[in-house]
C-alpha cells in the first residue's frame, strides 16, 4: 500500500437506466486524509455514482480502486471489507431494532447479502462484534446521543438518525467513508455539530467523500470539491475556484 496513492479512484464510470444516461464517463480520485466534497444540481448523478462506487448498482462500464486494489464488480459487502463504506441519503429505519442493535448490523450485511460467514466463523464474528459494539458505544457518546442506545431506532428524529448512520459508518474504521447528504433535513444546530464531528474524525485521519446539497456547509467543510453535472465531472477545485467558476454557475442555473 502506497500511502501517497489516492484512497479511492474511479475511472470512466458509466450507467444508464433504460434510455437515461445517469453516469457518463465519470472519473475521480480521493486523496487520503481529505474531506472531498461532491456537489451538482438535482439529478446530476451524485447518488448514482456513490451506488456504482460502493457496489450497490452494477456499472455498465468503468473501474473502481480502493487503496490501489480493484473492487469493480464486487458486492457492497466485499467492498466494505476492502475499506470503503457509504451512508445513505435516506437512512433506513431498522424496524424492530434498538439503536445498539442497528449499530451492530453496521454497514453490512447489506441488501440481503450472504450471511454464510456468520455460520462459518462464529468465533471470529463474535470477537469482531464485541469490538464493534465498544467502538459504536464510544461513537454514540462522542456524538452526544448515547442516551438513545436502547431506544427503538424507529423513534429517532431525522437528525438523530443521521448521527447514528454516521456512527454506523465509522464503526469499522473504513479507509474512506462516503456520506450522501449528511445534513439533509437536519436542523442548523445539529448540522453544525455534524460538521464538527466530521472535522474531528478527519483530524484523526478519517478520509471522507461527501455529497451535500447545503452549499455553505460543504464549502466550509470540504476541499477539494468535485462538481458533477449530467453524469460527468464538470470540474474539481477549491471551494473558492468552484464558487467563481462560470460553468458551475451555469450548471446550477440551467438545472
Ligand atoms: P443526484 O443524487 O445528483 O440528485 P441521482 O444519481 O439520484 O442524482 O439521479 C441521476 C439520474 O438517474 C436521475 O435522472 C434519476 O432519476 C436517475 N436514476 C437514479 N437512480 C435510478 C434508478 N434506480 N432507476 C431509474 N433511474 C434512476
Ligand atoms: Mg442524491
Amino acid at each position: 500500500l502506497d500511502k501517497s496513492d489516492p484512497v479511492l479512484r474511479a475511472e470512466g464510470m458509466q450507467k444508464s437506466f433504460g434510455g437515461l444516461v445517469a453516469t457518463d464517463d465519470a472519473s475521480l480520485a480521493v486523496e487520503r486524509g481529505s474531506i472531498t466534497g461532491m456537489i451538482g444540481p438535482n439529478g446530476a448523478g451524485k447518488s448514482t455514482l456513490f451506488n456504482l462506487i460502493s457496489g450497490f448498482y452494477d456499472a455498465d462500464g468503468g473501474q473502481v480502486f480502493v487503496d490501489g486494489e480493484e473492487v469493480s464488480g464486487m458486492s457492497p459487502h466485499q467492498i466494505s471489507r476492502h475499506g470503503l463504506v457509504r451512508t445513505f441519503q435516506t437512512p433506513r429505519r431498522l424496524e424492530g431494532m434498538t439503536v445498539r442493535e442497528a449499530m451492530l448490523v453496521g454497514p453490512r450485511p447489506q441488501r440481503g447479502e450472504s450471511v454464510w460467514p456468520l455460520f462459518l466463523s462464529p468465533g471470529k464474528v463474535r470477537d469482531e462484534e464485541r469490538a464493534n459494539l465498544a467502538r459504536a458505544e464510544e461513537l454514540l457518546e462522542r456524538f452526544e446521543i448515547s442516551h438513545l442506545i436502547d431506544e427503538p431506532s424507529t423513534d429517532l428524529s431525522g437528525g438523530q438518525l443521521k448521527l447514528v448512520e454516521l456512527a454506523r459508518g465509522i464503526t469499522t474504521n473504513p479507509d474512506i467513508l462516503l456520506l450522501d447528504e449528511p445534513v439533509a433535513g437536519v436542523n442548523p444546530t445539529l448540522a453544525n455539530d455534524i460538521k464538527r464531528f466530521i472535522r474531528e474524525l478527519n483530524e484523526e485521519g478519517q478520509t471522507f467523500l461527501i455529497i451535500e446539497h447545503d452549499m455553505p456547509f460543504i464549502m466550509d467543510l470540504a476541499d477539494p470539491i468535485i462538481v458533477l453535472d449530467q453524469g460527468s465531472v464538470l470540474m474539481e477545485g477549491t471551494p473558492e475556484q468552484v464558487r467563481s467558476d462560470q460553468r458551475v454557475i451555469d450548471a446550477y442555473l440551467g438545472g
